[in-house]
């Protein structure tokens, strides 16, 4: 049986090492994909850290996946090899859940993630069930197109949930991986667009990006003078808040959504939700489905991700760069 090399963690926080392991006998509905592209998403820097304590090592990392389908499984048909492919954040589902039946895969509650007590991207080749597997439009450049198997549907999902349109006002916090993504999105849908940002330095490439405003959000005063004045505020920050200010500057009925992951739970005053029946919500992923309109948007209108390449044996440096906030705007591995 020939086995995968990758790159793994195998203690919290540790470096990657050359790991190869063996993926077993292909399951019928698999296939496997020989990987020419990772996106190294910040979900990888809190399962190696083990932020969320569901990390199981050692493991590699990676669900930002573009690669060519190499072998299918023996119930897989419409995939062949030689087709290119995207895999993000999840790698199968029970299918058989009410969730599943509504094409809602990811909210599954046997759902396996691609990087969790699974191999991931960083790696030559990689298995998942066929469902979880896109094609990609062939207008898609393969590099800027890989982050948008996590980062892209991410930032997708919330807005097609909350129908954001032309008459929409959409803030997005942290212009990292996920929040570049957001404001080309946002734009696209013909939203008004603000970016808050700790980076003044990213100010004009956030308005080449979508952004139709700028607000240095460590500057309480320019956070003071955006109150009640968006529809949908999109947090990718995987930091510590004002949330008191966000919730501030939504109109009412506004809602912000967490899509990053801060470290701490939340402490909110519940009396500006109550006054102006504002909303705070949570969003994760999205359907395979989902992923697959979102890529089919991204190639009609020109969405991609602004990417730095490290070939994959750089990946260590890759991942210090990314911890550094030094990307521009997302970290892809190539092979
Ligand atoms: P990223 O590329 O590192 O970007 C995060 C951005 O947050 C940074 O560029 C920075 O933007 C801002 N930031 C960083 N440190 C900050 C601080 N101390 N205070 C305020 N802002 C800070 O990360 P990413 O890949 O976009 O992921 C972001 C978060 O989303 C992570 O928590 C990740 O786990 C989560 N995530 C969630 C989903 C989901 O399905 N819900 C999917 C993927 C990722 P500025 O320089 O503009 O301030
Ligand atoms: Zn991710």
């Amino acid at each position: 049986m020939p086995t995968i090399p990758g790159l793994a963690v195998h203690a919290a926080g540790a470096e990657l090492l050359p790991l190869k392991y063996d993926p077993g006998d292909l399951q019928p509905q698999d296939i496997e994909v020989r990987i020419t592209h990772c996106g190294i998403c910040h979900s990888d820097i809190h399962l190696i850290d083990n932020d969320w304590g569901v990390s199981q090592y050692p493991f590699i990392p990676g669900h930002e996946v573009v690669g060519t389908v190499k072998q299918v499984g023996e119930a897989v048909s419409h995939f062949a090899p030689g087709d290119r492919v995207g895999i993000g954040w999840q790698a199968d589902s029970c299918g058989f859940c009410e969730w599943c039946r509504r094409g809602e895969e990811h909210l599954c509650a046997e759902e396996q993630r691609t990087c969790i007590g699974r191999h991931g991207g960083y790696a030559d080749a990689i298995r998942v069930n066929v469902r979880f597997a896109v094609k990609l439009p062939e207008a898609l450049d393969s590099q800027t197109a890989a982050p948008l198997l996590c980062a892209g549907i991410s930032v997708y999902d919330p807005m097609r949930a909350f129908g954001v349109n032309p008459a929409s006002r959409i803030g997005v916090i942290g212009i990292g991986g996920l929040g570049h993504l957001a404001l080309q999105f946002a734009r696209t849908f013909g939203a008004e667009v603000t970016a808050f940002s700790t980076s003044p330095a990213k100010e004009e490439e956030a308005l080449a990006l979508g952004a139709h405003r700028f607000v240095h959000s460590r500057e309480t005063k320019a956070l003071r003078a955006v109150e009640g004045s968006q529809d949908l505020i999109l947090s990718t920050v995987n930091a510590e808040q004002e949330w008191g200010a966000y919730v501030a500057a939504l109109r009412p009925h506004g809602t912000l959504c967490l899509v990053g992951v801060p470290p701490k739970p939340l402490t909110l005053s519940a009396l500006p939700l109550i006054a102006k029946g504002r909303c705070v919500c949570g969003s994760g992923t999205g359907s395979p489905a989902r992923i697959a309109e979102m890529l089919d948007m991204a190639a009609r209108h020109r969405i991609g991700a602004r990417t730095e390449s490290f070939p994959m044996t750089e990946a260590n440096q890759a991942l210090d760069k990314v911890r550094k906030n030094h990307v521009r705007y997302r970290a892809v591995l190539v092979n």
